[in-house]
């Protein structure tokens, strides 16, 4: 189960996204900010002036749905991002088309191990070529 979140700046929503730990997760958008990872993010803050110091007090994380069930989370952030923009909120999430972003396994394109396969080195499992790295890191074999 996971939450479809946004992040807004001063009631604006510039982000939105899916996590299974809302906490974690907007502790990462700050570091991902601040370490050059997430140059979309620090762009816009950076022009606000918002300091390190004030991320969590200007960056909100807002929970728009929970519960949503693994099967339906892509398609859920997905529909998400199209409805915020359709609403002409400037949501700076990688501009894609549906068929660009969702693939036939029901899953982010770039994120499919069927669709971008990548194997370990280290335990032959396959994995998405999005996600191979972050394998890596944590493979234990
Ligand atoms: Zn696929
Ligand atoms: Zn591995």
């Amino acid at each position: 189960m996971s939450f479809i979140y946004s992040l807004t700046i001063n009631d604006y929503p510039i982000y939105i996204g899916k996590t299974k730990n809302i906490k974690n997760r907007y502790n990462n958008h700050k570091s991902a900010c601040y370490s050059g990872d997430d140059k979309k993010l620090y762009t816009t803050i950076n022009q606000m002036g918002i300091s390190r110091r004030q991320f969590y007090e200007y960056v909100k994380i807002n929970i728009l749905y929970e519960n949503v069930p693994k099967h339906y989370e892509d398609r859920m952030e997905f529909l998400t991002i199209f409805l915020y923009r359709d609403f002409g909120f400037n949501i700076f999430n990688q501009r894609v088309s549906i068929t660009e972003y969702l693939c036939q396994h029901n899953k982010i394109k770039m994120s499919c191990s069927i669709c971008n396969p990548s194997m370990c080195n280290k335990c032959n499992k396959v994995y998405s070529k999005g996600y191979i790295k972050t394998h890596l890191k944590n493979c234990k074999f």
